[in-house]
């Protein structure tokens, strides 16, 4: 397929690189980072999208990808599928795919989880909102891409299902860090709390699969000082997106409410910029109740 790809980052770079070497022509364009393998740089995202079968985003947020979208719709061919894979407000992506729809284009939202070790292995999933022709077009580069593609329905379905899935991510990593506090100053073990929670009611992804205390549980962050993985800064972005969605449709969320207030003094007003959102533990073992 001929594809433009927008946005070279830390997750368009590698998603771009495996499309390209599987065979897809790739017409890159970025402000700042440098072409992946493979891939061809266009001078302006207008160019890279010319011609293209599918336009891919991969964008720091809503507003840039309004303004990427309004240079490269009229660059498109009729009937080209813009799909967006940045992890964006509903309203933004619902309206994208609206003025894609206006001038003859499909248009997918499809956030993805995975993070950069799962761009980089093309072992993405993909959560995806737009129409079933659409979804159909660029179900290939989804395979190529990641290993799990959702038809989550509608426009914004994708961004929904995303900012839903890591509230509850947010949401459990503080329960379970605030956890292994408590079981800390109650004298009890990391080791025995792990072998406890991880098979018993309070188990979860973020206990059994990235367990926040070091050198318990599989190889995560925080074995590795806690670098990210997940920076505490992106989950302080997911969690005021599904903040501003929840208020958007007066939904009464206030755990991701407490979620986000957490994360945003982490981040703001604590040293949690730069760590693994995984850091709360170490953040809740210094303090006192
Ligand atoms: P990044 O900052 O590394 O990459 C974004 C890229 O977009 C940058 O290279 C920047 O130069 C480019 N860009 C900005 N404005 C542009 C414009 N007008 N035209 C062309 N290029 C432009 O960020 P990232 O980590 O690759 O994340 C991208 C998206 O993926 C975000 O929406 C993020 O929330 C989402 N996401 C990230 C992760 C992760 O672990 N990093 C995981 C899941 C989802």
């Amino acid at each position: 397929m001929k594809i433009g790809f927008i946005g070279l980052g830390n997750m368009g770079g590698p998603m771009a690189a495996n499309l390209a070497r599987a065979g897809n022509d790739v017409s890159g364009f970025d402000l700042t980072a440098p072409m992946p393998d493979g891939v061809i740089r266009a001078a302006t995202a207008a160019d890279a999208a010319r011609g293209a079968d599918v336009v891919i985003t991969m964008l720091p947020n809503g507003a840039i990808l309004k303004a990427v979208a309004a240079e490269v719709i009229p660059a498109m061919p009729a009937g080209a599928v813009l799909c967006d894979c940045s992890t964006v407000d509903v309203a933004s992506a619902r309206a994208v795919a609206a003025d894609a729809a206006a001038a003859g284009m499909g248009a997918l939202d499809a956030p993805v989880s995975g993070g950069i070790g799962g761009a980089q292995a093309g072992t993405l999933t993909f959560m995806v909102g737009g129409p079933d022709d659409a979804f159909a077009t660029v179900k290939p580069l989804f395979g190529i891409m990641g290993q799990k593609a959702v038809h989550c329905g509608d426009a914004g379905a994708g961004q929904a299902a995303k900012i839903c899935n890591n509230m509850i991510l947010g949401v459990t990593m503080i329960a379970t860090c605030e956890a292994f506090a408590l079981a800390d100053k109650l004298g009890l073990d990391r080791q025995k709390m792990f072998d406890v929670v991880s098979t018993s009611s309070g188990y979860s992804w973020t206990m059994n699969a990235y367990c926040p205390a070091p050198g318990v549980g599989p190889k995560s962050p925080a074995d590795n000082d806690y670098k990210p993985g997940f920076a505490s800064e992106l989950m302080l972005k997911d969690l005021m997106l599904a903040q501003d969605a929840a208020e958007s449709v007066a939904a009464d969320t206030p755990m991701g409410r407490t979620a986000r207030d957490l994360y945003r003094t982490f981040v703001e007003d604590e040293d949690g910029r730069g760590k693994d959102f995984s850091a709360m533990l170490p953040r809740f073992s210094a303090r006192n109740g």
